[in-house]
């Protein structure tokens, strides 16, 4: 059985980047006559903008998307990362970091994703030093794994990221760790998303080894850039798809997922061309590459 999903973090509403990884999950769960399940990830409090979960459940429906069972709420779900986090402090995984960020910016080195953390709380917090995140112990292994859309990834955790943060200092549970628990929890077999979490998935890997949960199966798709080359998004002011033209803004996400689109379908009816996607889709004719422009910026708003 497959089952999919699309995970939107409610930071604004819906635009196109986004609209490009609801239809890609969206497809390949239903040609592989699976299910699609819908998670709002609004753990990140601060990062939430009032409203735009509403929205985007809006705008997915305006465009005709069904996904199955409840929406999820990550906010929902505290005790879910807890029974998690405590389960992997008791096998002794995790461990106390009472380091302040200009503390690791000071001694750290640079790894893929910035600061790699130094190890100064590894083997137990300092004498004066108090608790504020918990980070895991990342191996110093190779861990790879065949993406569809990308091929073959690989990274090792202890060199190229060092040990991460589970909890963080703020007291919110961490978007690695809210995921992996997350999908595990409800029976996610394969995940379709942007490009940018390529990075993330050797993280996510390993956090599903250590807690005992099946492997998934991962398609990055590239990530939509606006001229500048910078990913859309609310920072970089990308536009709010227009629910009144879903069927353009469709279109120019096939076209852009390398599916080449009949032109004649840009004025079809919804119905008509989610027909024509759900015979034609196929995975293999997205581009394997991490990102691409999109020019101009669709938006009919
Ligand atoms: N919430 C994440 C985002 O909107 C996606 C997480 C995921 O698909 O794993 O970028």
């Amino acid at each position: 059985m497959y089952r999919g999903r699309f995970a939107p973090s409610p930071t604004g509403p819906l635009h196109f980047g986004s609209l490009v990884a609801a239809v890609a999950s969206y497809l390949e769960a239903k040609i592989h006559h699976g299910e699609w399940l819908l998670r709002i990830e609004d753990l990140d409090q601060p990062r939430t903008m009032p409203g735009a979960a509403e929205s985007i459940l809006r705008t997915l429906e305006a465009w005709g998307f069904e996904w199955d069972g409840p929406v999820v709420y990550q906010s929902r779900r505290q005790d879910l990362y807890a029974a998690a986090l405590s389960g992997l402090q008791e096998s002794g995984l995790v461990y106390a970091c009472g380091c302040t960020r200009k503390e690791i910016a000071d001694s750290a080195i640079h790894g893929i994703e910035g600061a790699i953390y130094p190890g100064t709380c590894r083997n137990g917090l300092p004498s004066g030093k108090s608790a504020r995140a918990w980070r895991v112990r990342t191996e110093n292994r190779i861990i790879g794994f065949d993406d569809a859309i990308q091929g073959y990834i690989a990274q090792n955790l202890e060199l190229d990221i060092g040990d991460f943060v589970l909890k963080r200092a703020d007291g919110l549970y961490a978007y690695q760790l809210a995921v992996v628990v997350d999908d595990a929890e409800q029976g996610i077999t394969d995940i379709v998303r942007g490009a940018d979490l390529l990075d993330s998935t050797p993280r996510q890997i390993y956090l599903q080894s250590l807690m005992g949960f099946p492997a998934i199966r991962y398609a990055h798709i590239p990530i939509v850039t606006n001229q500048q080359g910078e990913k859309l998004s609310k920072q970089t002011l990308a536009k709010t798809l227009d629910d009144r033209y879903p069927q353009t803004q469709l279109w120019l996400a096939l076209d852009y997922l390398g599916q080449s689109p009949p032109a004649e379908l840009m004025n079809a009816s919804i119905g008509t061309l989610w027909q024509w996607m759900l015979t034609h889709w196929k995975l293999e004719n997205i581009p394997h590459i991490r990102h691409a422009k999109i020019q101009p910026e669709p938006s009919l708003s």
